[in-house]
């Protein structure tokens, strides 16, 4: 990913090598930080750039820090005011993937709950290989850290240890990501991304109460598949043999945005290629995201003056 000149860091803009923290903060320590990923589509023709359903993300990083018992709360139109402030100073004018992180810079235990801090970082060019080439997917042994253990709904740093044990395991066996169940063994999402599976015709994805983060790239999903594919959608429980039964599967998520599956386990999904309905699901999702269809507009939010 490219380095951008500026950081946002603790109430102002700084230079990139300067945003640190100490070893010493609770952030550090125990990970007590909340974080959004946003990305902002570089639209061509328009010479715009728009940040995708950022206020869908910014309500999220605020129920984040609700949750995990920040005792303040950095408030959505001040995080939106400083990324749009740091995205023109570093003046990007392409596709980028921007981080807002609210963090305990406080120090002492756990139970630490302040002062806190944000920082953005917004850097330009994060695209992942597998939107285009489909990938390859282990069902984990790890198994997805239930709701009442951690709470899945919030972007907590420290959420991202179990997603990570299961993303190494799967690297290292030889696949490129993973899929992980939950307590109740019922298929619950990957790493950092939400899972669909197309069969018969219709949709399917696992329900918000199967240890999952309520995505934003999944909501948007549930509203494309639908009016550009014409295919229905069903929120429900899916069972791991289930998963052999798929014509078509996808990984969805800001970074993943839409990611084919290939193979699940090694065993081919479909045809083991990328399928018509993924491939039209691909082509409007990015025309909704840059803009080069009208619809939507409210989830497109302006970085620049026109
Ligand atoms: N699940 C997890 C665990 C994630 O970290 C992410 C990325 N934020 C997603 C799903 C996808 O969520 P979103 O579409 O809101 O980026």
């Amino acid at each position: 990913m490219a380095k951008t000149k500026y950081v946002f860091f603790n109430g102002e803009i700084v230079p990139h090598d300067e945003a640190k923290v100490h070893v010493s903060t609770t952030a550090f320590k125990f990970g007590a930080a909340v974080f959004e990923g946003v990305r902002g589509y570089w639209n061509e023709r328009q010479e715009q750039l728009y940040l995708f359903r950022m206020p869908e993300h910014m309500q999220r990083l605020e129920f984040s820090q609700r949750m995990m018992r920040f005792d303040e709360i950095i408030d959505a139109d001040y995080v939106t005011g400083k990324a749009i402030e740091l995205i023109r100073a570093n003046e990007v004018r392409e596709t980028l993937h921007m981080v807002p992180t609210v963090f305990v810079n406080g120090r002492g235990g756990p139970e630490t709950r302040g002062p806190v801090a944000l920082s953005i970082t917004a850097n330009p060019g994060f695209t992942r290989g597998f939107v285009q080439t489909g990938c390859s997917v282990q069902v984990s042994s790890w198994q997805r850290v239930p709701d009442n253990a951690m709470p899945v709904r919030v972007k907590c740093n420290a959420n991202y240890q179990n997603g990570r044990l299961a993303a190494v395991q799967a690297r290292s066996d030889g696949y490129d990501t993973a899929l992980l169940l939950n307590s109740r063994g019922k298929v619950s999402e990957g790493p950092g991304q939400c899972f669909f599976m197309i069969r018969d015709g219709k949709a399917i994805t696992p329900g918000t109460n199967n240890d999952i983060l309520e995505s934003i790239t999944r909501d948007t999903i549930l509203t494309l598949l639908p009016r550009y594919c014409g295919v229905e959608v069903e929120e429900r429980d899916v069972d791991r043999s289930e998963l052999a039964a798929a014509d078509e599967a996808f990984f969805c998520g800001t970074a993943w945005e839409v990611t084919p599956i290939l193979d699940i386990d090694r065993l081919p999904v479909g045809s083991g290629t990328i399928g018509p309905v993924v491939t039209r699901l691909k082509e409007a999702y990015f025309q909704v995201t840059k803009g080069e269809v009208d619809d939507y507009p409210e989830w497109r939010m302006p970085v620049y003056e026109t």
